[in-house]
């Protein structure tokens, strides 16, 4: 079947509802699953509400912060302080590491300072402060030194990233990693409260639904415009000289403008009249996949926390997150929710991580084996971009093949980065601008009318479940 409308969007997670949004009219929006949302969904099994792992909301933009408050969310929002632990050497910890050591073995607190002035103030640090840094090991070492990196940061990124840190470009995730001064880090060696270190010292969060409600209220704004959603719709390939997409059902669909919001691995792959050196430098393009294991337990008590990280390897998993203590309506009464995420490449043994997360959960007194109530595994085949010396040359590649046949690329796989749900709906609104630059015929920025009801789905959305 052909379809008439004027741009057709790849994927239906944030970047490629928000770009729906924004056009306003004239959009087929094609989504390989059976309902919106990407890894913005939330299941209900037995009364736990799972995010596809947790989804905690920091906004740094007027444009979007207005938008969550006033239209989106509005009496469904929470505003929640952040309580991120850290479990190493025996002993919780707050988050951020660099700003909260005490607690820790005096031993580990003398090399974490140490090492800290010497990377930012001594002599043997100068050579790194002076030069270019070649790789995420001489980023932690240059901004936090020795102590830092090897009782945290290095392990916990080489098991999040699978790879060594040498294997990582500086610019993996730095605007991510709180650098404190001097005084932070001995009033955190001290004991002398620290509160809101950190990009995300407070976040926001639906009261009720999950992270999925935001979509639901996204997704209303979207069915109430003149435009097409299709569900279980996979693009399987792409011919940039035709301006077509061929769907895994053998359909064709013309577009005049593309937009793209899956990942930028698979896109290479799927463009079918791609030159070699895209081909090639597409297949180089690598993400490390999230295995997630969901816990619901009777409350046991036991350290409380939204999410706690995991730095050494005797741990498979880097971080646990506790939906339930972010927001008790997400579990039923008397009980606890985790999520517990373990990184690889390739497939998983979820029977194994389950397991392990049952022994490391009842270790941290978290759980009683015997009070389980529910037990199950996801995995998210493309989570993390893998930020490898490759990266940025066979990125740069690929994404220029595609804007020279004038394609936007959109959200945090489709411009294969390292980014959050805020700028997965901004990079949505920039392309939806970018094209009704273009195309003058356009009608401007929609008015979409009354805030939609979030309690209700107004497109299809399938029941939530298992
Ligand atoms: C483990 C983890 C934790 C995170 N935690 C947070 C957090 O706490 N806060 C935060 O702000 N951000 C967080 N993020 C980031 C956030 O999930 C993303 O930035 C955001 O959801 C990306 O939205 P998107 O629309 O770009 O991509 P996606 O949500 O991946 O949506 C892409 C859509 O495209 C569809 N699709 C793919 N291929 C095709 C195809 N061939 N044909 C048709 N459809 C296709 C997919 O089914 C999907 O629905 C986290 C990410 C991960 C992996």
């Amino acid at each position: 079947m052909a379809t008439s409308a004027r741009t057709v969007i790849v994927g239906g997670g944030l970047a490629g509802l928000s770009c729906a949004r924004a056009l306003g009219s004239d959009f087929l929006l094609l989504e390989a699953e059976d309902r919106v949302g990407g890894l913005c969904r939330t299941d209900v099994v037995d009364g736990f509400h799972f995010d596809w792992t947790g989804h905690w909301f920091h906004a740094r933009t007027p444009e979007v912060k207005a938008l969550i408050q006033e239209r989106w969310l509005k009496d469904n929002l929470l505003t929640v302080e952040r309580k991120a632990s850290i479990f190493s050497e025996g002993v919780w910890t707050k988050f951020p590491y660099q700003h909260h050591l005490y607690g820790l073995p005096a031993q580990t607190i003398a090399e974490c300072i140490e090492g800290f002035v010497e990377a930012t103030l001594g002599e043997s640090g100068k050579a790194l402060r002076e030069r270019p840094l070649e790789h995420a090991g001489e980023f932690i070492q240059r901004h936090l030194g020795k102590g830092f990196a090897e009782k945290f940061l290095i392990p916990y990124n080489e098991k999040l990233f699978t790879i060594p840190v040498t294997e990582l470009s500086p610019e993996w995730g730095g605007r991510f990693i709180p650098r404190p001064g001097l005084s932070e880090v001995l009033r955190g060696a001290l004991g002398l409260t620290q509160a809101g270190a950190g990009y995300n010292a407070s976040f926001w969060y639906p009261r009720e639904g999950g992270i999925e409600s935001l979509v639901r209220a996204l997704a209303a704004d979207v069915a109430a415009l003149p435009g097409e959603v299709r569900l279980k719709t996979r693009v399987q390939s792409i011919s940039l000289s035709a301006r077509r997409l061929t769907l895994t059902n053998g359909e064709v669909i013309p577009y005049e403008h593309l937009v793209l919001t899956a990942p930028l691995s698979s896109v290479a792959k799927a463009i079918s009249d791609a030159p070699p050196h895209v081909r090639e430098a597409g297949a180089k393009l690598r993400a490390i996949s999230t295995s997630v294991v969901e816990i619901g337990a009777d409350d046991v008590g036991g350290e409380r926390f939204h999410w706690a990280y995991f730095p050494e390897r005797r741990f498979p998993f880097y971080r646990i997150g506790s939906p339930s203590e972010v927001n008790p309506r997400l579990a039923p009464k008397g009980t606890r929710s985790f999520a517990l995420e373990f990184s690889h490449q390739g497939p998983a043994d979820t029977q194994r991580m389950i397991a392990q997360s049952l022994d490391a959960l009842s270790e941290l007194r978290l759980i009683d084996k015997s009070k389980v109530r529910l037990a199950r595994a996801r995995t998210i085949p493309t989570a993390y971009v893998l930020f490898d010396r490759a990266h940025e040359a066979s990125r740069r590649t690929v994404i220029e093949h595609l804007t020279r046949s004038k394609v936007q690329l959109a959200g945090r796989y489709g411009r294969w980065e390292y980014s959050s749900m805020e700028d997965a709906l901004l990079s949505g609104l920039e392309c939806a601008r970018t094209l009704l630059q273009a195309a003058p015929t356009y009608e401007s920025l929609p008015a979409i009318g009354a805030a939609p009801d979030t309690t209700q789905t107004a497109i299809p959305i399938a029941k939530q479940g298992t």
